[in-house]
């Protein structure tokens, strides 16, 4: 049941990490992994913000890249997907061929379409609104087995009323709709702002279970933040989701508690 896993992994694909797929497998069955899944950046017809990901024509190389390894382990594609809601059709598409789809909020999109990145300090009230918005409609979305970082918007901000509030707004989204949540160990091993302790604290007093990712981006951080992220977790109570056999993905605690989103159909 204790399945060691890491759903959340980038590799040189995505620019800004190095590491080939096949080393990220050799490490994963070095430290005796059950479950190995990469998720890039997914990259955009439009070659929107292709500064942080691969080029849109690289996909099928890097789909086909993981696809052909030969590991003792089970092995999954996905890619992580900012949420704009004018491309449903295209993540839709991606979603029919990939076994998962990762959703991670990294910019706030101002009504005029301009974008201002998370990690920039300063987020206004207004920005931590349209934060907790998309957010939200991806979780609604359909097209995500969990979500990544929720709490990365307090990277370079103070939890003050107005963090607290679209914290709980998070939370209780995810809650009504059984999306889970990931503790992020990138933030971890970067001290960033993430994860946020008050943000878990908020998430432990309503009994909202993680999953644990190293969201790595270098083949030694593939499992090197696994300690941190569990103390994290058992430091607050939190429970800890381990994903189960299957399509879609779904998890389940050590207590046995079940957290299956609802995903629309991948045949369509
Ligand atoms: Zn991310
Ligand atoms: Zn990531």
């Amino acid at each position: 049941m204790m399945v060691r896993y890491n759903l959340h992994t980038h590799s040189f694909y995505c620019g800004h990490g190095s590491g080939r797929i096949s080393e990220y497998c050799g490490r994963a069955a070095e430290k005796g992994f059950d479950a190995l899944g990469f998720s890039e950046h997914i990259p955009f017809p439009d070659g929107r913000l292709s500064r942080s990901r691969m080029a849109f024509g690289t996909m099928p190389v890097y789909e086909a890249d993981v696809r052909s390894q030969h590991v003792p382990f089970r092995l999954l594609l996905g890619y992580e997907v900012d949420y704009f809601p004018e491309l449903d059709g295209y993540y839709e598409e991606v979603f029919g061929r990939v076994d998962y789809l990762i959703g991670g909020t990294h910019f706030i999109t101002h009504p005029d379409g301009t974008l201002t990145s998370v990690f920039e300090p300063g987020l206004s009230k207004k920005d931590l609104g349209i934060y907790a918005g998309n957010t939200i409609k991806a979780m609604e979305s359909g097209l995500f087995s969990f979500y990544a970082h929720p709490d990365v918007f307090l990277a370079a901000r103070p939890f003050d009323d107005e963090a607290k509030a679209v914290s709980i707004a998070i939370l209780d989204a995810a809650a009504d709709l059984g999306m889970p949540f990931e503790i992020n160990g990138n933030g971890i091993m970067q001290g960033r702002g993430y994860p946020s302790r008050d943000f878990w604290a908020l998430a432990a007093e309503r009994g909202i279970p993680a999953l644990l990712s190293t969201d790595a981006h270098s083949v030694p951080n593939l499992d090197a933040s696994f300690e941190a992220i569990s103390e994290f977790a058992a430091g607050f109570g939190i429970d800890v989701l381990y994903p189960e056999d299957g399509l879609p993905l779904s998890f389940r605690t050590e207590q046995g508690r079940r957290m299956s989103p609802r995903l629309r159909s991948r045949d369509a």
